[in-house]
Order: structure tokens, then C-alpha cells, then sequence
């Protein structure tokens, strides 16, 4: 090799160190972009993360504006998050729920679409899905410095104001709680509109493709650059955060999942997590551990899997299989999996101690 080539491979060598430098940097709340090896030499890869709505979230938009549309993307979820969320003060779920009883409440057209979107599952699922479960979600305060196994009698007088038939829907975009201390909590299926909501805008920019984990809500915009098809992994209910337990194949889908792992307390033995059945205003016990839900739209994916979880097995494949393009995959406390027939050749399983049913 004469002295030009070896300086040559040099550079070479460092240009590519370098660049896996760059690409394996962890780098949350910020982002990063970089060249995307695809037959189209335009589309780069952007990457970012932010913790919105209760959780880490992480997008990876590939596109010739990958860093314009990350921003945006970033901006809209950041928007949502701040007319939805309860805590925020002057968030439109804030001030209906400090009007309720007193007046109605004039909301951003997103807000009220997202609140006509819960009416529809409450009443699939018979108010199971209820989205004035606010004030038992706060008197259980899972996940809170407050968290406690309340008394029966509290319980019973905190169902009472649990309603969502009281949520009156106006002209105007007006919103009005009917009784004094209710409460509205889209924490079931806030994320879900949020990924819809993006993943729109991707197809109205018409995006080459994007990845949005939101938590374990998993959206993805078309396949993958090199046309292969993305893989969505499930997350293992029982072992750490990390270890799946199926992957699941698709373009254009959304793969969220609703489990007793994510926020809970354990007291004389029981565990008391964050889904609350309203029917008895305890953490739901119908033996599921971890409930999934794949379907191209992630606003259903998610207000069914919670609802699913409540639910139990058999009412959930008969609404499941009452539905286009619901599928899922129930895990149950005695090692079982029970799989929308549908999945099959689409869902690879990865543990060997599941007994698979698909029906
Ligand atoms: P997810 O993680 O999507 O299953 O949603 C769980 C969150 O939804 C909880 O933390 C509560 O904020 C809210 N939630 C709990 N129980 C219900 C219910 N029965 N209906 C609607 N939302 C609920
Ligand atoms: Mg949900």
C-alpha cells in the first residue's frame, strides 16, 4: 500500500468511528440526525425524546426533513399534552374539571373530539371504559406519594361520582361535567389520540417513515426505509422492562399495551395497580396481567386495551371480533396467551413456558 491509500484508509476508518459514535449516543430530551444508507440518498434519519404525557417519548422520523418534521412532531404532542393533561393548570381538562357543576367549559376542538371518541367506548364496552374515572383514580392515587388502599365506604361513595352519561357535549365546543366533583382523566387513552393525531400529520406531509414509542404505545408510519416491515415487540408482564415476550410484524400499525406492571402498590400480598374497574372501584381482577390491542388506529388500540384488561377474556374477543382490524393478545396470571386467530403468521412468540390459544 503506498503512503496515499494508507492515509486514505485512515481517514476512512476514523470518518466511520465517528459515525458510530454519533448514532449510539444516548441523547434524551434532544435530537439527533444522521445520514440514512437508503436506495434514495435524500432521506436522513432524526431522532428524539421528551417526557410528555406521564412518560418517555421516543420518535424516529426518516424523511428528506427528518429534523423539521421531528420538531414538529415534537411540537404537536408537546400542544396535546397541554390541553389534556389534569395537572396542567389552565389545560381544558383542568378547567372542566374545576367548572364541573358550575358551568360549561369551552374546549379546543381537540379536546372535544377526543371527549366524543370516549363516549363511543364507554358505551362499546358498557361504561367499563369510563372517562370520569377521575375521582377514583385520586382517591386510590396510584403511582402518587398519596397512594393507599382506601376504605370500602369511600370507595362506594367515590363510584357514585362516576358517570361519563353526565358529561353533557354543547354547542360550541362547550363542555359541561354535570355534578360538583367529578373529574375527567384521559390517561387511558390520551396517548392513542396522540399517536393518530401525529402519525396524520406524517401522512399529510407524506413522511417516508416513522417509528413513536410512547411508553409501550407503539405507532409506525409506513414500513421501514429499506421496505421491510417493522417489528413490534410486547413487553414480558412479568419479567423486567426490556424482555418481550412476542414480537409482532407490520407496517402502518399501532401495538399498545395496557399492564398491572407499569404503576402499582403491593399490600398484605395483593397488588392494587392503576386500572380500575368502575363497576366495583377496585384495580380490575379478571386475571389478566397484560392486555394488547393491534389495530391500524392507536386511539382504539388503546381505550380497548385498558378496557380489555377490565373486561376478561371472553367479553373481550367477542367485542374484539364484533370490530375491523381489533386484534389481540391477552396474557392471563396462569401462563396462558389468548390470540386473535388473525395474528397468526404475524405475531412470533418468543418465550417458551406460554401456552399459546389462538381463537
Ligand atoms: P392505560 O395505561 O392506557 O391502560 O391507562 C391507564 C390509565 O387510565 C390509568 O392510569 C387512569 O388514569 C385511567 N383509567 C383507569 N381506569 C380506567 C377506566 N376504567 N376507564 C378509563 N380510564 C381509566
Ligand atoms: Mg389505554
Amino acid at each position: 500500500m503506498n503512503y496515499k491509500r494508507f492515509l486514505f484508509a485512515i481517514l476512512i476508518l476514523l470518518i466511520i468511528i465517528s459515525g458510530i459514535y454519533f448514532i449510539g449516543r444516548e441523547n434524551p430530551n434532544n435530537s439527533v440526525s444522521s445520514p440514512e444508507p437508503s436506495n434514495n440518498s435524500e432521506v436522513t434519519k432524526s431522532e428524539g425524546s421528551e417526557f410528555l404525557m406521564d412518560t418517555l417519548v421516543r420518535v424516529r422520523i426518516h424523511d428528506e426533513n427528518s429534523e423539521q418534521v421531528l420538531d414538529e412532531v415534537l411540537n404537536k404532542l408537546s400542544y396535546l399534552e397541554d390541553i389534556f393533561s389534569k395537572t396542567i393548570e389552565d389545560s381544558d381538562i383542568n378547567k372542566i374539571n374545576l367548572n364541573a357543576g358550575v358551568k360549561p367549559v369551552k374546549v379546543n376542538e381537540e379536546t372535544y373530539k377526543l371527549l366524543e371518541e370516549t363516549n363511543k367506548f364507554a358505551k362499546i364496552t358498557d361504561g367499563v371504559f369510563d372517562p370520569t374515572i377521575g375521582p377514583l383514580v385520586s382517591l386510590w392515587g396510584i403511582g402518587t406519594e398519596d397512594e393507599q388502599l382506601p376504605s370500602e365506604k369511600k370507595i362506594k361513595e367515590t363510584i357514585e361520582r362516576v358517570e361519563y352519561k353526565k358529561i353533557e357535549f354543547q354547542e360550541n365546543n362547550k363542555i359541561f361535567l354535570a355534578e360538583k366533583d367529578m373529574s375527567i382523566d384521559l390517561g387511558a387513552i390520551a396517548k392513542g389520540y396522540a399517536a393518530d393525531y401525529v402519525i396524520s400529520y406524517l401522512n399529510e406531509k407524506d413522511v417516508d417513515s416513522a417509528f413513536i414509542n410512547m411508553g409501550g404505545n407503539v405507532s409506525v408510519h409506513r414500513d421501514k426505509v429499506d421496505g421491510s416491515l417493522w417489528n413490534i415487540g410486547i413487553q414480558d408482564p412479568v419479567r423486567n422492562r426490556g424482555n418481550i415476550i412476542a414480537a409482532v410484524e407490520g407496517e402502518d400499525i399501532s401495538v399498545v399495551t395496557s399492564g398491572n406492571y407499569e404503576r402499582f402498590f403491593i399490600e398484605d400480598g395483593v397488588r392494587y395497580h392503576h386500572i380500575i374497574n368502575p363497576e366495583t372501584g377496585y384495580p380490575a381482577r379478571k386475571g389478566i396481567i397484560s392486555s394488547t390491542v393491534i389495530s391500524n388506529n392507536s386511539s382504539y388500540a388503546d381505550a380497548l386495551s385498558t378496557s380489555f384488561y377490565i373486561l376478561g377474556v371472553e367479553k373481550s374477543f367477542e367485542i374484539a371480533q364484533e370490530m375491523e382490524d381489533v386484534n389481540i393478545v391477552l396474557l392471563t396470571k396462569d401462563d396462558k396467551a389468548y390470540v386473535s386467530e388473525e395474528l397468526k403468521g404475524q405475531i412470533t412468540f418468543t418465550v417458551d413456558d406460554l401456552e399459546i390459544i389462538y381463537r
